[in-house]
């Protein structure tokens, strides 16, 4: 599954999945554009100590999920920086836990901005390149709250829900033109997104740490393990290669049989 010259921007890459993403892509020979919405020093080490590490290029461009012009322009100086964007990430998210008539509306807003809208404008602006070049990947870091829900994430699974969707009608209007879009649904991963929730989910249902990791969080996981990022990466890498050529407009569930229940 080698990506050798491909070029990938993977959005909201400097921590947790993304960056285990970026990784992925890189060690098996991809240029990688890593991001956030920070601008400091250690966001270019990291991507000088993957280039390293991976033997390939990365470079970190900044920019804010949460604004349209930022998300395109990622897409435009990741193109000047190595040419083209092949393989285009969706991943950034944030979450916010909170029952609905409580939920802060600035939250809601930035939630669907960063988890959802992010995705139309770095697609928008991603795939004019793709169809010149008669090959892309777009591949869009859901959730299994894509799939189903859970109290007091509302805007949260408002957005994955809609990623799902959305990977559809991109699938579909590129369909035939070696272009390809497809949602990757993990279930709990431990990244710092998730470490952040455990103190709100120890709130909401009154316990400590390790029962609130076993009976809610992983209470719909019946693996009982958090899913890995280097899974996560692995299975959008097998999205990017040309055995999933034909695999598109669909989802892929890595949330030790959340979803099968
Ligand atoms: P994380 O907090 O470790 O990483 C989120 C990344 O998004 C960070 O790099 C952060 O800098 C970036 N980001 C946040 N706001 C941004 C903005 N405005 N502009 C640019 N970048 C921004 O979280 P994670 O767990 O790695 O989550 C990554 C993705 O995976 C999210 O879309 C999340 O919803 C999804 N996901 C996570 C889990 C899980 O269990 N961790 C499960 C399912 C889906």
């Amino acid at each position: 599954m080698a990506l050798t010259g491909k070029v990938a921007v993977v959005t909201g890459s400097n921590s947790g999945i993304g960056l285990g993403v970026a990784r992925t892509l890189a060690m098996r020979g991809a240029k990688v554009v890593i991001n956030s919405f920070t601008d400091r020093a250690e966001d270019h080490d990291l991507a000088r100590e993957l280039a390293a590490e991976a033997g390939s290029e990365v470079a970190y461009i900044r920019a804010d999920m949460s604004k349209g012009d930022d998300c395109r322009a990622l897409i435009a100086r990741a193109a000047e920086r190595f040419g083209r964007v092949d393989i285009l990430v969706n991943n950034a998210g944030i979450q916010h836990v909170e029952r609905i008539e409580d939920f802060p509306v600035e939250r809601w807003d930035a939630i669907i901005a960063i988890n959802l809208t992010s995705a139309f404008h770095t697609t928008a602006a991603a795939l004019p390149g793709m169809r010149a070049a008669g090959w892309g990947r777009i591949v869009n870091v859901a959730s299994a709250h894509g799939l189903t829900a859970s109290p007091f994430k509302s805007a949260y699974v408002a957005a994955k829900h809609g990623v799902v969707g959305f990977s559809k009608v991109t699938a579909l209007e590129v369909a035939g033109e070696g272009i390809t879009c497809n949602a990757v649904c993990p279930g709990y991963v431990l990244t710092p997104l998730v470490e952040a929730q455990i103190p709100d989910q120890m709130k909401a249902h009154g316990m400590d740490r390790d029962t609130v990791i076993r009976e809610v969080m992983l209470a719909r996981q019946p693996s009982k393990q958090f899913a890995t990022t280097e899974q996560i990466g692995g299975t959008v890498a097998f999205l990017c290669s040309e055995d999933a050529a034909q695999i598109t407009g669909t989802t892929i569930s890595v949330d030790g049989g959340w979803t099968a229940l």
